[in-house]
């Protein structure tokens, strides 16, 4: 099936995964027409900038703009923003917006990512750090704040790391609470979550280990007693939230797409003959058998490729290999693979206690890599994931270089 000039394709979600699905239909010679349609106000933009260097007062919140004036007019891009879709009706491709308007079209992409979850003592006056508004309504808050006052940062894992970060580097005093023994364990494994785990002493941020939030009490001048379930309280100006994100996929309850964490999709990011999914809210096909939902960067990039090239040419992609980075505590971490935290996992290339590469395998055959401020080490080795290789074959080849 090839897309042809009289096809319409209808892409939900106007964030990272749905104009990078834009750029590339038409990249790839799509003459049609296209309609994105996205629930927040912004044009789409990038939210990796927002707990950085935006957070951190760098960068202007212009700088996180995808889509241009300029780029949407040469896109031809038919944008409807502010309405959320409420309903997709798989058989007929027409998406009912919340303002009951229908969108008929020949070809849906479902790009809704995720939000922010939340904790079961959520309030309003917690900060939470997913779109623009969220950045702009802390930004204010942050702005009425002396150097030296405390921010409650309430979990260890990437928004958290990189929030506090961002606050440090506002002369603020963040003190970072996580539920777990030590933060991103769940992701990279016990044993890199280990040899990670001094990088905010190092940087003199506070980590407050196994704090599990029980409750916050606000007083009008907008500061917040923090309560821990083992009795603790934490005294902050203000609260910010970073404790994971859940798909939006309740839109598409009643589709009859098979829904599962995201939306279940097949290997050429299909969940129905004309209907894909990309990016975050997408659960697609991993290669021990098993479905996975990755929230990263590239990975929404890399599936809008893989749809719409398979949308024109019919051709299948190579199984992706998952990349990401993050900027903490004045360090890069950069991930290559899926790696299951269970996984084994050995240190090369270390030049000192931050500078080092790990190598990940299960079953002694290298399932990802892990850096520490070792971009081209990492680089060098992604070649150990396009094949299957043994941990000795890689640690006798030593791609990552002397
Ligand atoms: P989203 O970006 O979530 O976009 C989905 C869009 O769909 C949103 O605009 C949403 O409002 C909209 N939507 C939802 N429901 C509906 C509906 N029913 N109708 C219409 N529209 C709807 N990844 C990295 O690899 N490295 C990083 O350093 C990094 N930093 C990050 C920092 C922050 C603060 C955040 C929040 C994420 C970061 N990520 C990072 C993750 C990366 O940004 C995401 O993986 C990426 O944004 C996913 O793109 P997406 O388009 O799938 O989803
Ligand atoms: P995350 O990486 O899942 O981290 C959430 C952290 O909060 C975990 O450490 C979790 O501990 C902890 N937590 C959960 N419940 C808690 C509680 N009640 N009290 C204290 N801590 C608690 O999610 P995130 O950092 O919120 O990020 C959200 C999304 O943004 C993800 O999609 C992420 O990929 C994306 N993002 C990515 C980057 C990046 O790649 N650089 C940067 C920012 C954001 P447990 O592990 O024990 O549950």
């Amino acid at each position: 099936m090839t897309l042809l000039a009289h096809d319409h394709v209808v892409i939900v979600g106007a964030g990272l995964a749905g104009w990078r699905s834009v750029e590339e239909l038409r990249r790839h010679g799509f003459e049609g027409r296209i309609t994105l349609v996205g629930d927040e106000v912004d044009p789409p933009y990038d939210r990796p900038p927002l707990s950085k260097q935006v957070l951190a007062g760098a960068w202007p919140l212009t700088h996180t703009l995808l889509a241009t004036p300029e780029k949407i007019d040469v896109a031809r891009l038919e944008l409807r923003l502010g309405v959320g879709a409420r309903h997709l009706d798989v058989a007929n491709l027409t998406v009912t917006l919340e303002n009951d308007d229908v969108i008929e079209g020949t070809h849906v992409i479902i790009a809704t990512g995720a939000r922010a979850r939340r904790l079961p003592w959520h309030q309003d006056s917690f900060f939470e750090l997913r779109s623009l508004r969220d950045v702009r309504r802390l930004i204010a808050r942050l702005d009425e704040l002396s150097a030296g006052d405390v921010v409650a940062v309430v979990g260890g894992g990437f928004i958290g790391a990189e929030v506090a970060t961002a606050l440090q580097r506002r002369g603020l005093r963040p003190v970072v609470l996580e539920a777990d023994d030590l933060p991103l364990s769940r992701v990279l494994g016990s044993t890199v979550a280990q040899w990670l785990g001094d990088l905010p002493e190092r940087s003199g941020v506070e980590l407050r280990a196994r704090q599990r939030l029980a409750g916050a009490h606000y007083d009008d001048a907008g500061d917040v007693d923090v309560l821990f379930d083992d009795g603790t309280t934490l005294r902050a100006r203000a609260l910010v939230a970073g404790v994971g994100a859940q798909a939006n996929v309740e839109w598409l309850a009643d589709s009859g797409l098979r829904l599962d964490n995201g939306v279940v999709v097949d290997s050429n990011q299909l969940g129905a003959p004309r209907v894909g999914a990309v990016g975050d809210v997408a659960s697609f096909p991993w290669s021990d058998g098993t479905h996975v939902r990755i929230e990263h960067w590239q990975v929404a990039t890399d599936h809008a490729g893989a749809l719409v090239r398979h949308w024109m040419s019919g051709e299948s992609s190579p199984r992706l290999i998952p990349y990401f980075w993050s900027d903490q505590y004045g360090q890069k971490i950069q991930v290559l693979g899926h790696p299951h935290p269970d996984d084994d996992v050995v240190r090369v290339k270390e030049t000192d206690d931050v500078h080092w590469l790990g190598l990940y395998s299960r079953a002694d055959v290298v399932s990802g890599l892990v850096a520490l401020n070792q971009p081209r080490a990492l680089m060098l080795s992604k070649g150990l994931l396009e094949h299957p290789t043994t941990l000795d074959d890689a640690l006798a080849s030593a791609p990552w270089g002397s």
